[in-house]
């Protein structure tokens, strides 16, 4: 019996930031030939829905995708000198971005974790990166997803939703 979800993990698309959620859906139909993320931020903080929230027939996470809910933000989360090493598709010279939190792809992110952790009663405690779920299997790290910079975030990430939900709960009450 599936028990429904219980962790969302974060990726990044590992791509340039500017890429829209239909260029990365294609590009993610045609290497896994099925979907991936539920949903997908593009840059200007605008998320678009892929997999469904509850579907279990998708592939973002090794391990994770019968429980977890793939999140994907639009960009490559990693240092200049990381993403010329490891990803030789990127254009010559790409910089690497910069999530913050007060930016639109940011602000959008923290909102969609909030719905989400709403909606399917997960603990933000269960907000992961990709690259989390390969430590919590205990295999090799086959890749940073979604990025250092992002995951080094994640704790700050979880301590918004944290504080969004308890202003949710409580304005509920009132
Ligand atoms: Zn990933």
């Amino acid at each position: 019996m599936p028990k429904g979800k219980d962790t969302i993990v974060v990726h990044h698309a590992a791509g340039p930031r500017s890429q829209d959620a239909d260029t990365i859906k294609k590009a993610v139909l045609s290497r896994l030939h099925q979907p991936a993320y539920a949903k997908i931020i593009e840059a200007d903080g605008q998320i678009k829905d892929f997999a469904g929230e509850t579907a279990t027939d998708v592939a973002h996470a090794k391990g994770f995708n019968t429980r977890g809910i793939g999140v994907c933000l639009a960009g490559f989360f990693d240092s200049a000198a990381v993403i010329a090493k490891t990803a030789p598709y990127m254009p010559e010279g790409y910089p690497g971005d910069v999530l913050d939190l007060e930016d639109p792809q940011g602000k959008a992110l923290v909102y969609c974790l909030v719905v989400l952790c709403e909606r399917h009663n997960i603990a933000p405690s269960r907000i992961i990166g990709h690259v989390d779920t390969f430590d919590l299997l205990g295999v090799k790290r086959e890749k940073s997803c979604p990025g250092a910079q992002v995951h080094a975030l994640l704790g700050k990430i979880r301590k918004r939703v944290t504080a969004e939900l308890a202003k949710r709960r409580a304005s509920a009450k009132k």
